[in-house]
C-alpha cells in the first residue's frame, strides 16, 4: 500500500528524470503525468494536438503555455490522479508555475516535494547523445539537444527558486547507478514523511 504524494520531477534533458520518474510513481502507486510523452503519443496517433505541436517539439521549442497547461489539468482531473501525481516536464517555466498553483488551490491541494536531478551538462549530453542512438528521436539532434538544455537553463531552473522559497526542493545526486539514484530519491522523501511501504 501506499502513502499519497504529489511530487515533480525536473531535471536538465537526459538526467535520467524519465527513469527515475516511472521507479518513484511505481512504487507510490502514483500516475506519472510526462508531457513530452503525451506530445510523443498525440504525434505518432496523428492526432490534431500531435499535428499542432509536432514541429515545436522537433525544434526543441515549448510548445504554448496555456496549451500545455490545459493538457496537465484534464489528466490530472482524472480519477487515477486523485491521491496523487508524478509530474515530469511539466511545470516548465514560471508562467507554468502559475498556472499549476492556481489549479491545485483550487482543489485545495500543493506540491508535496520537487525533486531535482542534479547532472552536469557534459554528462547530460553524452546520455542524450547516445538514447539519440538508441530510439532515434526527433528532437535529440545536436542542434535540438542544445537549444533544450539552453531552455533548460534559462527558463526551467528558474522555477527552482519559486519551489525553493517553499521548502519544497529534494536535489539529488543524479550521477551514479539507477538503483542508487532512486534510493536517493526515497530517502529525501521519507525525510518529509512520504515512505513507500516494503
Ligand atoms: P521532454 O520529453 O520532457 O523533453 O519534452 C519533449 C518536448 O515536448 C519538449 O522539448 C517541448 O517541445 C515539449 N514539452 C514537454 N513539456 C513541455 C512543457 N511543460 N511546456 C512546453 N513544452 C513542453
Amino acid at each position: 500500500m501506499t502513502a499519497s504524494a504529489r511530487l515533480l520531477i525536473v531535471g536538465p534533458q537526459g538526467s535520467g528524470k524519465g527513469t527515475q520518474g516511472v521507479r518513484i510513481a511505481e512504487a507510490f502507486g502514483i500516475p506519472v503525468v510526462s508531457t513530452g510523452d503525451i506530445f510523443r503519443a498525440n504525434i505518432k496517433g496523428g492526432t490534431p494536438l500531435g499535428a499542432q505541436v509536432s514541429e515545436i517539439t522537433a525544434r526543441g521549442d515549448l510548445v504554448p503555455d496555456e496549451l500545455t497547461s490545459e493538457i496537465v489539468r484534464d489528466r490530472l482531473s482524472q480519477d487515477d490522479a486523485a491521491n496523487g501525481f508524478l509530474l515530469d516536464g511539466y511545470p516548465r517555466n514560471s508562467v507554468q508555475v502559475g498556472h499549476l498553483d492556481e489549479f491545485l488551490t483550487g482543489r485545495g491541494e500543493a506540491l508535496d516535494a520537487v525533486i531535482l536531478l542534479d547532472v552536469p551538462r557534459d554528462e547530460s549530453i553524452e546520455r542524450l547523445r547516445l538514447r539519440a542512438e538508441e530510439q532515434g528521436r526527433a528532437d535529440d539532434t545536436t542542434e535540438a539537444i542544445a537549444h533544450r538544455l539552453d531552455i533548460y537553463e534559462n527558463e526551467t531552473a528558474p522555477i527552482l527558486g519559486m519551489y525553493g522559497v517553499r521548502g519544497i526542493v529534494d536535489k539529488i545526486d543524479g550521477v551514479g547507478s539507477l538503483d542508487e539514484i532512486t534510493e536517493r530519491v526515497f530517502a529525501a522523501l521519507a525525510v518529509r514523511g512520504l515512505r513507500v511501504e516494503n
